[in-house]
């Protein structure tokens, strides 16, 4: 279990969107598309108008997350963990983050409409600037197990969530304004950007036991080390040469932009073990990332 299950996580602002399309199956072709969407997962960037797409949910309805009250139900729904997990994550933030203001977390059911393109499984979860809007999908974790060997169990989900926070993070404190995009490659901001959000990831599951309820009962229990493993295994699955790799391409670091499954590792455990404070890759001279 993730959750302590007698954590109250009642109250969190999460909503839902969408009209329950079902995109699972149809609009996926093969290896190739579900590489594009993971090439622009964690990013922002949607480049979803060139993937085949099923049904639009038209956008409409929008509700607040239901059923979510307790730990118990954060450890059986994807969709409640991943709300009460951003209580944890707001928590974090605040005492980490002057002046830090919370994003919005909209859990997409099919697909929905925003003002960084189409949200879906197909697009993967994404943070959205102008709207400090995080979206996830949770029908995407089901894709990264069946795709990528990948297990994304709880923690995981909880880890790409953190990465997505990791980039409210960055856009709020100006640092997307101060190291704009500069191309791809190993040492690009881009990289440089993805490998603070997986380092911000870390930094929060090593302190995730510190944020409590209003009661004082703490929301997470202590990772264990096979989660651990899954939440790093996850971080690998993301990284861009095993992108290449799985999907039948040569390994090219020019053409990255979110940094190898070595380097995401790498950053996750440094943010694990160190940190908020050793997450400055931007600091990093260039071939030292
Ligand atoms: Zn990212």
């Amino acid at each position: 279990m993730t959750f302590n299950e007698n954590a109250n996580v009642g109250g969190n602002t999460a909503r839902r969107r969408g009209a329950g399309v079902a995109v699972a199956g149809g609009g996926i072709a093969g290896i190739g598309a579900i590489a594009v969407l993971l090439f622009q997962l964690f990013t922002g960037t949607d480049i979803s108008g060139i993937i085949p797409t099923g049904p639009q949910a038209g956008g409409a309805g929008e509700s607040e997350i239901e059923q979510c009250q307790t730990g118990a139900d954060a450890n059986a729904r994807d969709d409640c963990r991943l709300a009460a997990g951003s209580l944890a994550l707001d928590q974090f933030w605040q005492t980490q983050a002057q002046g830090y203001r919370a994003p919005q977390l909209i859990i997409v059911d099919g697909s929905t409409p925003t003002q960084c393109g189409t949200a879906s499984n197909q697009t993967g979860p994404f943070y959205c600037p102008p709207e400090e809007t995080v979206y996830v999908d949770p029908t995407f974790f089901a894709l990264l197990r069946q795709q990528f060997d990948a297990t994304a169990g709880p923690l995981a989900q909880l880890y790409v969530l953190a990465h997505e926070y990791g980039h409210h993070v960055q856009y709020i404190a100006g640092s997307m304004d101060r190291y704009p995009d500069n191309g791809s490659g190993p040492d690009s901001n881009g990289v440089r950007r993805e490998l603070q959000a997986d380092c911000f990831a870390g930094a929060w599951v090593g302190s995730m036991t510190e944020q409590v309820d209003a009661n004082g009962v703490r929301y997470l229990d202590p990772p264990t080390q096979q989660q651990i493993a899954d939440a790093i295994n996850a971080a690998q699955t993301v990284g861009d040469d095993h992108i290449q790799r799985e999907s039948g391409g040569f390994v090219n670091p020019e053409s990255w932009t979110h940094g190898s499954s070595a380097q995401r590792q790498q950053w996750f455990q440094q943010g694990y073990q160190n940190g908020v404070s050793a997450c400055d890759t931007f600091g990093v001279p260039g071939g030292s990332l």
